[in-house]
């Protein structure tokens, strides 16, 4: 482990200095620091059933609980550790942050987390997320992976193996931010998919952008036709929620229903909304 890291560091030396690499490299190493000095947080975030706004699961969201600069955000250091197999070890990380968190939950409730596609590229992928999942004594089918539709456009075997291979045991497969990649409706069918997430960018507007609701209503239809479900992200009002419910949408995220908050928060949220009647 310790040469692997050595070699990447000569390479950067032997590469041009420039301020991005450095910035990034500095960046990486005291993301590794993080990861190892457990600074590394996840939030989480309900997913409702849109007819009675109570949770089926949580998506559970990463974020950086650093000494001095306070909370960062993913969008700050996941790109970083996606340039190297930092993103790997984060990912195993967030699959045993989340194994480690379930039982708190009452049964029906599931976890997503979010896997990106460099992990696909880990040949042993399958292999040590079952034994996490094993380790933990989870319940495979209480975990959802969230991948990106990239990983569905690059047909690579080991992907569609690993995904097949999860599948099987029992997870759940989302395909995360759905109509902002170039997924083919082909590939959702001979992949080993069960929920589509529709991205926030085509629920913002809603109802009214004639644009965004014919959109929705299409995905919505297609998706029913396919068999999977949908969640949709980012919903923020009470209008998004009800013109998803009328179009036969079940599912849905946002900050209408709750931001992505920490694990007690989460459980005392599905304590108060599950009790209620
Ligand atoms: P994502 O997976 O699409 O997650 C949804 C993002 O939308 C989250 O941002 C969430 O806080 C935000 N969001 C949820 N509801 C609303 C809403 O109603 N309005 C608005 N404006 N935003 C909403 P966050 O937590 O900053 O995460 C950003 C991205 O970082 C995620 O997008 C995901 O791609 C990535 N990410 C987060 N955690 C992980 C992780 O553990 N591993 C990896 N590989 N990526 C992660
Ligand atoms: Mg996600
Ligand atoms: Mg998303
Ligand atoms: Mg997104």
């Amino acid at each position: 482990h310790a040469k692997q890291k050595g070699k990447r560091r000569f390479m950067f030396y032997n590469n041009s200095m420039e301020a991005l690499v450095k910035s990034n490299l500095s960046v990486e190493l005291e993301l590794n620091k993080a990861l190892k000095n457990g600074e590394l947080v996840l939030f989480y975030q309900p997913i409702v059933d849109l007819t009675t706004s109570k949770p089926i699961g949580f998506e559970a969201l990463i974020r950086w609980q650093h000494p001095e600069k306070g909370l960062i955000f993913p969008d700050a250091f996941i790109p970083v550790a996606e340039q190297s197999n930092l993103i790997t070890e984060i990912g195993y990380w967030v699959l045993e942050a989340a194994c480690k968190a379930l039982p708190n939950f009452p049964p029906h409730i599931h976890i997503s987390i979010n896997v990106s596609a460099r992990q696909f590229m880990d040949p042993q992928l399958a292999t040590r997320m079952k034994q996490i999942i094993y380790q933990y004594h989870a319940t495979p089918n209480r975990i959802t992976l969230e991948i990106t539709e990239t990983l569905l456009i690059e047909n690579i075997e080991q992907v569609v193996s690993s995904l097949k291979n999860l599948r099987d045991f029992g997870l759940g497969i989302s395909v995360d931010d759905f109509g902002t990649g170039h997924s083919s409706l082909s590939k959702l069918k001979v992949m080993p998919i069960s929920t589509l997430k529709v991205d926030r960018a085509f629920i913002m507007d809603l109802p009214d952008n004639k644009e965004d609701k014919e959109l929705t209503e299409a995905i919505l239809v297609m998706a029913q036709k396919l068999q999977l479900k949908v969640v949709a992200e980012g919903v923020e009002t009470a209008e998004q929620r009800d013109f998803l419910v009328a179009n036969q949408c079940n599912f849905g995220q946002g900050y209408y229903f709750s931001k992505p908050v920490p694990l007690d928060h989460a459980l005392a949220y599905t304590e108060r909304i599950l009790i209620k009647k």
